[in-house]
């Protein structure tokens, strides 16, 4: 098959060798196959900002549907240094198989920008913000693509994004994106959403192995919107966190670490590190320690062919999108360690975000208890999925977890057929 030079980066060809790996399992017809492995659309944009200092700087920016056989796409924006045309893509592709397997009317997309958030200004997000949403304007709509917060970005940059897509329309449309304030049609319980997906898919993966979480030792890489979640939901059920880090680095105390001071510390000082009550250690160094369950939750690409032999976890389940390469995956499968794969795990996130694009569609608004009671049933429902279709096909979770996600892609396009 053709190569696709335009997107060459690491995760990218990841993405395509799954696919490839799984459409030979699913003996998918070569012709399905082949328009699986491209996105539908990628757009590239500069995005020029005034920064505080006066001077113009030009970011690059992207947005990349990948596929809308399902329905509109659906996918993070993400603003981090690593942004590129690659890797969105793939992450692209990863949330179709996301929203497949979860049952979702959505193709996946992903957005991004290459930028260093945490050393710009409130006011330069703003107006990176809003340039990039104006240059992608066309490609995004409540029944076209929908965006929601992912690496580097949050509820702010959600509402400022919505708030420059209304402008242009002269009427307020919440449906553009998810993951927004809920004082502007957010939905109850979404901040928490990926996390809270990670806790339940893990119970039911102790389940099923026989073992029960509390006591149990856990190691969480990221303490953002997706690893801080799903820390202090597993510290108050009575897990021992005893590793945690975040872009400066990692702490460190077996005994376990207290969560809420955790927290405190990080508001005052914008980091983990130096929190008095554990050691430190380097990002590296967190993930070799001994403990139960790992949680890779910050950026990709972290345990690989030089480290997967040191892992050690008994189970890892990941937050993060693509934190495992090919080779380490193979390492640790030979080394018996459950590795619960992304597009399962930390699936919480735009399943509610599903839920809250719903709600605002018909302007009626869920409580709480009844979005974790519905984020918690479909997130059981997929596990159990998962978990047959593995012992059923002798397969690992993610290999089920992809046929899964792209057979039900692969079937619509072949009842949808191909235009013209
Ligand atoms: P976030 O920006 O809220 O937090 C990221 C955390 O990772 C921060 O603590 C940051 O300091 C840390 N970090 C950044 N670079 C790092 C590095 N090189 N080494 C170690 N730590 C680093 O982002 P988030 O929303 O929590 O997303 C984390 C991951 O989860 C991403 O891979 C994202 O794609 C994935 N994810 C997020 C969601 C969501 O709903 N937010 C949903 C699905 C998947």
């Amino acid at each position: 098959m053709a190569d696709m030079p335009e997107f060459e980066s690491e995760m990218h060809r990841t993405a395509v060798a799954q696919l490839d790996d799984v459409a030979g399992r699913l003996h998918l017809d070569h012709d399905t196959h082949l328009r699986l492995r491209y996105p539908r659309r990628a757009l590239v944009v500069t995005v020029p900002v005034r920064m505080d200092n006066g001077h113009t700087e030009v970011f690059m920016g992207y947005r990349v549907h990948h596929n809308t056989a399902l329905g509109p796409t659906k996918g993070g924006l993400r603003y981090d240094a690593d942004v590129n045309m690659g890797e969105v893509t793939a992450l692209a592709m990863l949330m179709t198989w996301k929203c497949s397997l979860m049952g979702l009317p959505y193709g996946g997309a992903k957005g991004g920008v290459r930028c260093t958030p945490r050393g710009m200004s409130k006011r330069e997000l703003e107006s990176l913000t809003r340039r990039y949403t104006a240059e992608i304007m066309l490609f995004i709509g409540p029944d076209l693509d929908i965006a929601a917060p992912d690496l580097g970005t949050d509820e702010q940059i959600m509402a400022w994004m919505m708030d420059t897509y209304s402008m242009t329309q002269g009427k307020s449309v919440p449906g553009v994106v998810t993951g927004k304030p809920l004082l502007v049609g957010g939905s109850a319980g979404r901040r928490e959403a990926t996390g809270r997906g990670i806790v339940y898919v893990l119970y039911q993966a102790a389940k099923s192995l026989g073992q029960s979480l509390r006591g149990k030792r856990i190691v969480v890489q990221g303490f953002g919107n997706v690893g801080g979640v799903a820390a202090r939901m597993l510290w108050n059920d009575g897990c021992v966190i005893a590793g945690i880090s975040d872009f400066r680095g990692a702490i460190w105390n077996p005994q376990g670490i207290d969560i809420r001071q955790l927290e405190a510390h990080v508001a005052e000082s914008g980091s983990v590190v130096d929190f008095p009550g554990a050691d430190p250690l380097t990002n590296a160094q967190l993930l070799e320690q001994p403990c139960d369950v790992l949680i890779p939750a910050a950026v990709a690409s972290q345990i690989h062919a030089g480290n997967a032999d040191r892992i050690r976890a008994g189970i890892m389940i990941e937050g993060a999108n693509g934190p495992t390469t090919p080779e380490a995956d193979q390492i640790l499968k030979d080394r018996g360690v459950t590795v619960i794969p992304d597009i399962l795990a930390n699936a919480g996130g735009v399943v509610v975000s599903y839920f809250e694009w719903v709600q605002g569609l018909q302007h009626y608004f869920w409580k709480e208890t009844e979005i974790v009671a519905r984020l918690q049933e479909l997130m059981a429902r997929a596990f159990t999925r998962v978990w047959n279709a593995a012992h059923k096909n002798g397969v690992d979770l993610r290999t089920a977890a992809l046929m899964e996600g792209v057979r039900r892609v692969a079937d619509a396009h072949v009842v949808r057929g191909l235009y013209p």
